[in-house]
C-alpha cells in the first residue's frame, strides 16, 4: 500500500541554530533571502527525511509562500501544499487550478480586512518600539496572511502584540497562529488541513493509501487528525500542550 507523507518543515524537520540541540552535528537546509543559512537540521532529522522520501510520497505542508519554500534545499518533488493551505503545487510545482479557483476569490474578498489588520499591527509596533517586521505574505499574486516577526529572532518582543491583537481579532474572520518568533493572522478560509482534506479527495483516491502527518505546531493540529498515524518531534507545542492539559487534569 502506497504511503502518503504531510510534513510539515519548520520546526519539525528544521531550525533555526538556536533551537538546535546543543553540540549535535547540524547542517544548513533553509536559507535567508540574501541566501545565508537561517535554518538547520540534526543528523536525526535528515535520517527521518531521507527515510520518508525513500518510502513514502512526501507532501511538504507548510506556511511558506512559494519563494521560501524554493529556499528549502531539500529534494521534494510531488504535491506541496504552502500558505497555511493557500496553495497547492502539483508535482512540477504548477498551482493546482482547481485549488486556486477556489481559493483566490476568497483571498480578494478579504485583501482589506487583512490590510487593516497589517497597519494596526505596524502602528503598536511602532507606537511600542518593538523592532518587529509585519507584512502581509502573499503568493501568486494573492494576499494571504499577515505574519509579525522579530528580525533578531527576540519572540518576547512579539508577546505585547499578540495580546492586544488576541483581544481583538475577529475570530469567525481569522485564526491566529503563534509559536516562537512568529505570529500569524490567517484567514478562516486558510488552514492546512483544508488542502490535506482537498489533496485527499481529488488526487488521492485511487488506490488505497495509508497516510501520515507530521508538525509541531496547535495550528497542525488539524491536518494531524486527518491523516491514519500521526508523528511529532519530542519537544514542540503540540506536545507541551498536551502535557500540560494532562498535568490539569492529573
Ligand atoms: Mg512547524
Amino acid at each position: 500500500m502506497r504511503f502518503v507523507a504531510f510534513l510539515d518543515l519548520d520546526d519539525t524537520i528544521f531550525q533555526t541554530l538556536a533551537k538546535c540541540p546543543v553540540g549535535e552535528p547540524v547542517r544548513p537546509v533553509a536559507y535567508r533571502q540574501d541566501g545565508t543559512p537561517l535554518s538547520y537540521m540534526t543528523q536525526r532529522q535528515q535520517a527521518l527525511v531521507d527515510w520518508l522520501l525513500a518510502s513514502a510520497t512526501v507532501v511538504p505542508t507548510t506556511a511558506r509562500n512559494l519563494a521560501a519554500f524554493r529556499r528549502v534545499h531539500l529534494p521534494f518533488t510531488s504535491f506541496a501544499i504552502l500558505d497555511f493551505g493557500g496553495v497547492v503545487l502539483l508535482p512540477g510545482a504548477r498551482p493546482d487550478p482547481a485549488w486556486d479557483a477556489i481559493v483566490r476569490p476568497q483571498a480578494f474578498e478579504i485583501a482589506a480586512e487583512l490590510n487593516v489588520a497589517c497597519a494596526t499591527l505596524q502602528r503598536w509596533n511602532a507606537e511600542l518600539h518593538l523592532g518587529l517586521s509585519v507584512r502581509v505574505i502573499s503568493d501568486f499574486e494573492m494576499p494571504l496572511y499577515l505574519v509579525a516577526k522579530h528580525p533578531g529572532g527576540d519572540a518576547d518582543r512579539l508577546e505585547p502584540v499578540r495580546r492586544r491583537l488576541a483581544d481583538s481579532f475577529d475570530r469567525d474572520r481569522f485564526f491566529l497562529h503563534s509559536n516562537g518568533n512568529n505570529l500569524s493572522l490567517v484567514p478562516r478560509f486558510l488552514g492546512k488541513e483544508r488542502a490535506v482534506r482537498y489533496l485527499l479527495d481529488r488526487h488521492f483516491r485511487t488506490e488505497p493509501i495509508v497516510t501520515l502527518g507530521v508538525g509541531d505546531s496547535l495550528t497542525d493540529a488539524a491536518f494531524l487528525d486527518l491523516c491514519d498515524f500521526r508523528m511529532l518531534p519530542r519537544s514542540c507545542q503540540l506536545t507541551e500542550a498536551r502535557d500540560g492539559s494532562s498535568k490539569a487534569t492529573r
